[in-house]
């Protein structure tokens, strides 16, 4: 099977995917048939409830929660605002106290947002450290915890170096403590178990976008008792915990694509993987002062990044682009600022280094032809951009 270069070769799923085609023929009719709303009493707006009252328990099935542990979002970045906030702000009035343990590498959703809270709303926070693969240590969140801690929340998987958290283990820590436990799981969606029983987790954040949804949609599981303040005051919406008309159409998108996606999930990893490791297996074999980031084993089936020594990670996007291949230099949302990823940063990169960050993540639709082609240019952009470079010194 030959390439199309006109389409491009995409390996850049941790930023987004395409929806899937059964997403979008799940979603139409809530657009202009069922366009009810589902807070009007009549049967165009019954038949919306209905279709969100299942979507719902479609969801819930797939978390093993309770339809009504899920509120719906705008997306993950909305999932992640209202866990935190809404859980330190109540469990603060409450008495509990204002103290929030993180981790250094969360996604800025996360990040700004506590930060946020210790900047202008008087809450303290503690940054957990993370090694050399971007892992936090349990014993770190025991040490960290103190009587005032209110919320712990640590990813379960990094969409930067795809390092997946021991967050069953910490999620047991924080219940040992009756601390609430919320992690962001936005990029786990669609690759990892979502078990929120398993998994000891009390608020869990998804994003549509990241699993063949549409962009736009996101949810948060919050597990029934724990205390949350909604962030979005109005109507009586989502049981008072978000209000705001909801998005059938979308919901229903969600669902869709979170079902397709645990559907023949193990198969659908194994191939992906497999891929992945021959792209790993081949850049590293091929191009020389290039190191993988992230956990060697305990990362996301589909991530694949790297540092590239004596390059600027900019340079070989444009590169790459060049030639017909999508892919970025550490997170989406930070590639237009030119401060080295705090990602990698954390992990212990000097500046220098981390700048030269490469991020290839697959997808369901990538094929074995599409990563050889990617290992037959990258050396040579490589090679060309190191040729520019004071820096490099090619071993003698
Ligand atoms: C993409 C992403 C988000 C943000 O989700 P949006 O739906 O794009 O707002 C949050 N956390 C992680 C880990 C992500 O990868």
């Amino acid at each position: 099977m030959a390439i199309d270069l006109d389409k491009g070769v995409y390996l850049d799923h941790a930023a987004t995917t395409p929806v899937d085609p059964r997403v979008v023929e799940a979603m139409l009719p809530f657009w202009t048939g069922r366009y009810g709303n589902p807070s009007s009493i009549y049967r165009l707006g019954r038949d919306a409830a209905k279709a969100l009252n299942d979507t719902r328990e479609r969801i819930a099935g797939i978390l093993q929660a309770d339809p009504s542990e899920i509120i719906f979002t705008s997306c993950g970045t909305e999932s992640d605002n209202l866990a935190i906030r809404g859980v330190a702000f109540a469990q603060r009035a409450r008495g509990k106290g204002n103290h929030i343990i993180t981790s250094s590498v969360e996604h800025h959703a996360v990040g700004h947002t506590v930060e946020q809270l210790v900047k202008r709303f008087g809450f303290e926070a503690t940054f957990l450290p993370v090694d050399h693969y971007g892992m936090v240590d349990p014993e770190e969140v025991i040490r960290a915890i103190r009587p005032d801690t209110v919320l712990i929340t640590i990813m379960y998987a990094n969409n930067e170096v795809g390092t997946i958290q021991p967050i069953t283990e910490i999620g047991r820590i924080a219940r040992e403590h009756g601390i609430p436990f919320h992690t962001d799981a936005v990029q786990a969606g669609g690759a990892l178990s979502l078990d929120v029983n398993a998994l000891n987790v009390d608020l869990l954040s998804l994003s549509a976008h990241k699993f063949y949804g549409p962009k736009g949609a996101g949810l948060l599981y919050v597990r029934k008792g724990i205390p949350l303040w909604p962030m979005q005051t109005g109507g009586s919406q989502e049981r008072n915990r978000r209000a705001g008309t909801e998005n059938v159409a979308f919901a229903v998108g969600m669902a869709t694509a979170l079902e397709l996606a645990y559907t023949g999930l193990e198969e659908t990893n194994r191939r992906v993987m497999a891929l992945r490791d021959r792209l790993i297996a081949g850049v590293l074999e091929r191009i020389p002062a290039v190191e993988l980031t992230g956990h060697p084993t305990q990362r996301l089936p589909n991530s694949a990044s790297f540092v590239v020594k004596y390059v600027e990670g900019e340079a070989m996007l444009l590169s790459l682009d060049m030639r017909g291949i999508f892919a970025s230099s550490g997170s989406a949302c930070t590639s237009m600022s030119l401060s080295p990823s705090h990602v990698l940063t954390a992990m212990g990169f000097p500046p220098e280094i981390a700048h030269g960050s490469l991020r290839l993540t697959l997808g369901k639709g990538n094929t074995e032809e599409e990563i050889d082609y990617v290992l037959d240019v990258l050396p040579e952009i490589i090679s060309r951009l190191r040729a520019m470079s004071p820096l490099y010194q090619p071993a003698a």
